[in-house]
């Protein structure tokens, strides 16, 4: 059988590409094509079918070939007696994301499932793509080139899992161990271009030191440079990240977009070479569950901090300050006491990409446990080897045994891996922290690095720290108005009756105004929280409301602000071992 596909994207400006598939030499007198229902890291159902119009089957002297609807995703082409055929198809793309694709005058961004269908049956048939860009755009992809616009991939999943910037955007280049890296960006902003090629290159470097060799032979950074937009989606042997236009300074914002850099390209081991049993192979029709994103996400979060302090790009205090951050975020979020590691990572499909003003009482993110579990694991294994071993060892681990057996990991092969690199048994672990909701005694896990959690009030801006009170609600400003979007369990606003979808008035008679709120976490800011410092603890407040377009009002008696500043300092009952504990953590 051989299989190729032709691209073109003949009117940008419409949003359509063009798709043609040259089928040569089935067996079967009908196959069916189907476009997938989801993209590979993006654990969530997006129906890209539902783009696709002018469908056609042909044979090669252009005889027209009956096609049937099978379901929401596929179509049956009854090519009978013709075993070479053409399909063809026209694709919407008007959705600029990292998991969909999109195409206007300015150029065209393809992530694969959301444009090229496959032939049941045939997913691991090689291919060949020929891709006849508009005008004079170029192209940048990971995928390996044999011509002039011309690629081949060994299979589907390697075609789909390398996205195309298609365009006049601007191309940097530099190479580490011999391998050409490319920085494709689309877009402009407060860039500095050769700072961001000198940092994304010490994050390279960085990784490449733990794992001592680069498994790839290009890679692609494709960079969305655009409004008010983040994310990131890691592939094969590229990423596509979107990020503000004003992201890349002050400083405290580039490292926050240079995380994600960091986050997006661990990927390349975790996930796309080390990736859970139930990844592999994907189906793209449906759901594929597995309990395992915290290890391939969360862990992944907990790395990209790692490294950017391995690079020099942060201090070691400014790991820390992100590492307190996220802790005191985990001991604020009431979901953290009922949904497990496991469970939140097997309802991404449903939780995570489907937020719920009842997430933040029954809900934690397999990114923040995961990322938790990530720190608290690599402390347990440096402890137990008196700091020979570290979570490194346990990745390059898994990298030597699940990288090339192509069967994927689970759970039981990670608690045999644990073992292996620390000889402790992870079982009472996994049933308590990973499988269970038992409450994390950070005070104890950060003793474990010769360090003390110190909690309390942040400083206000007369530098005095004073004790706060508070209602207890999660808020999203739009367009100036202030909509709650949960309410804090056992909070005095949940107490009160506040309600998730309620507009906010007023506090006290005054506007309710962005003065009485902060970010719910320093790198969120799009999620707010109530922080009222200039009222105390059992003060009553009088808030108005509109409900459904109702005024209410709600007497709210405040309670004292769960603790909104944690820091470490050195542990004084710690002895020099776990100093070097510490530095072997965030050393490797
Ligand atoms: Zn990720």
């Amino acid at each position: 059988m051989k299989l190729s596909y032709i691209l073109e994207m003949k009117e940008p400006q419409n949003g359509f590409f063009q798709v043609t598939m040259d089928v040569e030499g089935v067996s079967e007198d009908s196959v069916l094509v189907t476009m997938p229902s989801w993209t590979p890291g993006s654990y969530h159902i997006l129906d890209f079918a539902r783009h696709v119009r002018l469908l056609r089957a042909r044979s090669k002297d252009n005889e027209p070939i009956d096609i049937q609807r099978k379901d929401k995703s596929s179509w049956k082409i009854l090519n009978g007696n013709y075993k070479n055929f053409i399909i063809s198809y026209e694709v919407y793309a008007g959705e600029l994301s990292v998991h969909t694709s999109h195409l206007d005058s300015t150029h065209g961004y393809l992530n694969g499932t959301s444009v090229f269908m496959y032939i049941e049956g045939y997913k691991d048939q090689s291919l060949e793509l020929m891709v006849k860009p508009f005008g004079e755009w170029k192209i940048s992809t990971g995928l390996e080139k044999t011509g002039d616009n011309k690629y081949r991939a060994t299979n589907y999943d390697i075609l789909v899992d390398s996205p195309m910037e298609i365009g006049t955007h601007r191309s940097l280049t530099f190479s580490v161990d011999g391998k050409e890296h490319e920085i494709a960006l689309y877009g402009r902003g407060n860039e500095d271009p050769d700072q961001l090629l000198q940092d994304t290159k010490k994050i390279v470097e960085s990784y490449k030191a733990q794992f001592g060799n680069l498994p790839y032979k290009r890679y692609v950074f494709i960079i969305h440079i655009l409004d008010n937009q983040g994310g990131g989606l890691e592939h094969l042997n590229s990423t596509t990240i979107e990020t503000d236009r004003y992201q890349f300074s002050p400083r405290k914002k580039y490292i926050e977009f240079l995380s994600t850099v960091s986050h997006e390209y661990f990927h390349l081991w975790n996930v796309k070479r080390i990736r859970p049993t139930e990844l592999m192979p994907f189906n793209y029709k449906e759901e594929n569950y597995t309990t395992l994103l915290w290890v391939s996400e969360g862990i992944t979060s907990f790395y990209e901090w790692i490294h950017l302090y391995r690079t020099g790009i942060i201090k070691e205090d400014e790991y820390f300050k992100h590492l307190m951050e996220y802790i005191r975020f985990y001991e604020f979020l009431p979901g953290s006491k009922y949904e497990s590691a496991s469970d939140s990572s097997f309802d991404s499909w449903t939780k995570l990409y489907r937020p719920s003003p009842n997430n933040i009482n029954s809900y934690v993110s397999y990114y923040l446990k995961g990322e938790i579990l990530g720190f608290m694991i690599d402390a347990r294994i440096i402890e137990h080897t008196n700091g020979q071993k570290s979570l490194d060892d346990l990745f390059r681990l898994l990298f030597e045994k699940y990288n090339r057996d192509g069967k994927g990991f689970t759970e039981k092969d990670l608690l045999a891996s644990l073992h292996e690199v620390s000889g402790l048994d992870f079982t009472p672990f996994f049933s308590k922290y990973v499988r269970g909701v038992e409450p994390i005694d950070f005070d104890n896990e950060l003793k474990r690095i010769g360090f003390k959690i110190v909690r309390s009030y942040a400083k206000n801006e007369d530098d005095e720290v004073k004790e706060k009170a508070y209602l207890g609600i999660v808020c999203g400003v739009n367009n100036s108005k202030i909509n709650v979007e949960g309410v804090i369990e056992n909070s005095p606003a949940q107490k009160a009756g506040i309600y998730p979808g309620d507009e906010l008035i007023a506090l006290n008679k005054f506007r309710f105004s962005e003065r009485f709120l902060k970010n719910i976490r320093s790198d969120i800011k799009a999620r707010k929280v109530d922080n009222l410092i200039e009222m105390k603890p059992g003060e009553k407040a009088i808030i108005h409301a509109f409900r459904s377009g109702i005024l209410m009002n709600f007497e709210v008696t405040l309670a004292k602000a769960p603790y909104d500043n944690y820091e470490v300092i050195n542990d004084p009952e710690s002895d020099e071992n776990r100093m070097k504990f510490k530095e072997k953590l965030i050393k490797g």
